[in-house]
């Protein structure tokens, strides 16, 4: 087997990836902060270290690979939303965390092995910072806790700054309480009307915690606990460092540069996981995205103009690392080149002999993620098949490396893509937005009147007409169901 190989952002190299325990890889991912829709650009890492997670279960056995991405649900942009809506913290997190599922299951992605949320681990986060502040890396002050970040002669190692630097180049508007303006926030006092936790440190207001040690003390939970337990009562110690550490370039400063010196601080270690991945920006119709620009684009949106292969499909065409442009042109030739496999495939689809992979194709996605190239072996496969005539084993095997292949990269069923597009721009096109309209607001005068009877039958009649409804502070708003 050839070696996979990975760009550790650390090294800023290429490196021959070698886990700590074949029998056990252990990868970690920032996941979403779940107060809105999430973009295309969130989509991007969850995309990009799912086709990872596929290829080390590929590499390793899909029971010797543990993922564990997390949900960010206390944040303030969470606690804001709440109250621009007049809802429950908890009701915004619910539903965002719930839609989220939903975009992403439809762009096929695999479930972590775990999916961890911040604030069913406040008290594994508040024990990291009670040991953060004994070995002298973190501190109290007005009931704030802040980790020093002096502590750590390596700070901006990831991200290679110096710190020297950054002290110098920092603006004045620095919180009087930090000792030094890069020190950032372990634990914070929260408001009234904001989630609360009694504090650590023997602060007597509540508080909550900052967003860094959440990823430092849930990647710890859920890829070493269990084994740390075993160790200790063998009297042994727990070397706490995993293998592979993920999310969008955009988290290398101060995101992952703060986990690891909470995570080295608080473990006694030189490092927190061995090869730091991070993928490209991804900017949409070559501007950066952003809501004042009005080029926001949800992946719920966009499901409702593509199908969810073609999603995924088109930020594959781009190596991970690389900055994308997320255009429209784009997904429809990404529509266009994905239908060669399933028009090749036909309808009945090929049922697999073999686990055979095309080793152009492998080649490619050990060296560091390579999907362009590994989509560019699967076409020459499809090309070798489609010139040659005679029905053999060799043809019997390019349908095999085909089929493999596509599975490996997220495509399960490639061959009813064409039925499924045919049938999706049905919907789209059989739908009058005005009657559409018109319905809705025949049931928004009912809700009005607390014709509850009433509502409900317009609700099941626009359900029929494949119509999904949502209330929002802003009114009723409808979109085609999925
Ligand atoms: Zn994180």
């Amino acid at each position: 087997m050839s070696e996979l190989r990975l760009y550790n952002t650390l090294t800023r190299e290429k490196e021959r990836f070698e886990p700590i325990d074949p029998r056990n890889v252990r990868m970690y991912v920032c996941g979403p902060t779940v107060y809105d829709y999430a973009h295309i650009g969130n989509a991007r890492p969850i995309i990009v270290f799912d086709v990872l997670y596929r290829l080390l279960r590929h590499l390793y056995g899909a029971e010797h690979v543990t993922y564990v991405r997390n949900i960010t649900d206390v944040d303030d942009k969470i606690n804001a939303r709440a109250a621009e809506e007049g809802v429950p913290i908890a009701e915004i997190t619910a539903r965002t965390t719930e839609q989220f599922h939903r975009d992403i299951a439809a762009l096929g992605v695999l479930e972590p092995t775990h999916e961890p949320r911040a604030t069913e681990h406040i008290e594994e986060m508040k024990a990291m910072i009670e040991r953060l502040v004994a070995n002298g890396c973190a501190y109290v002050a007005e009931d704030h806790v802040l980790f020093d970040v002096t502590s750590r002669p390596d700070y901006g190692r990831l991200s290679r700054r110096s710190l020297e630097e950054m002290i110098a180049g920092a603006r004045v508007e620095v919180a009087p309480f930090k000792r030094n303006p890069q020190d950032f926030v372990l634990w914070k006092p929260s408001k009234s009307s904001e989630p609360a936790w009694a504090s650590p440190c023997g602060i007597g207001p509540k508080g909550r915690p900052g967003w860094h040690i959440e990823c430092s003390a849930m990647s710890d939970k859920w890829l070493w606990q269990e084994v740390c337990d075993k160790l200790s009562e063998a009297g042994r110690a727990c070397p706490h460092v995993f293998d592979i550490h993920g999310g969008g370039v955009d988290l290398v400063f101060p995101h992952h540069e703060n986990e690891i010196a909470q995570s080295c601080c608080a473990h006694g270690s030189d490092q927190m996981a061995r090869y730091w991945l991070h993928n490209g920006y991804l900017q949409v119709e070559g501007e950066k995205m952003s809501k004042s620009l009005g080029n926001f684009i949800t992946i719920h949106e966009l499901l409702e103009e593509w199908p969810g292969e073609v999603l995924r499909f088109n930020m594959l065409r781009t190596h991970y690392r690389q900055p994308l442009n997320w255009t429209a042109q784009g997904c429809r030739s990404a529509t266009t080149e994905f239908m060669k496999f399933g028009r090749l495939l036909g309808k009945d689809g090929w049922e697999p002999r073999s686990n055979h992979l095309a080793p152009a194709f492998l080649e490619a996605l050990l060296d560091d993620m390579n999907t362009p190239a590994a989509i560019a072996a699967l076409h020459e496969v499809c090309d070798e098949f489609r010139s040659t005539s005679v029905a053999d084993l060799e043809q019997e095997r390019r349908l095999d490396a085909l089929v493999n292949g596509l599975a490996l990269l997220g495509f399960d069923d490639v061959a009813g893509f064409e039925a499924r597009l045919i049938a999706f721009k049905k919907r789209r096109a059989g739908i009058d937005p005005e009657q559409v309209e018109i319905l809705v607001s025949e049931r928004e005068a009912a809700r009005a009147k607390r014709d509850w009877a009433e509502a409900d039958r317009i609700r099941d009649e626009l359900r029929d007409m494949g119509i999904e409804l949502e209330d929002t502070p802003e009114g009723t708003k409808w979109r085609l169901a999925r």
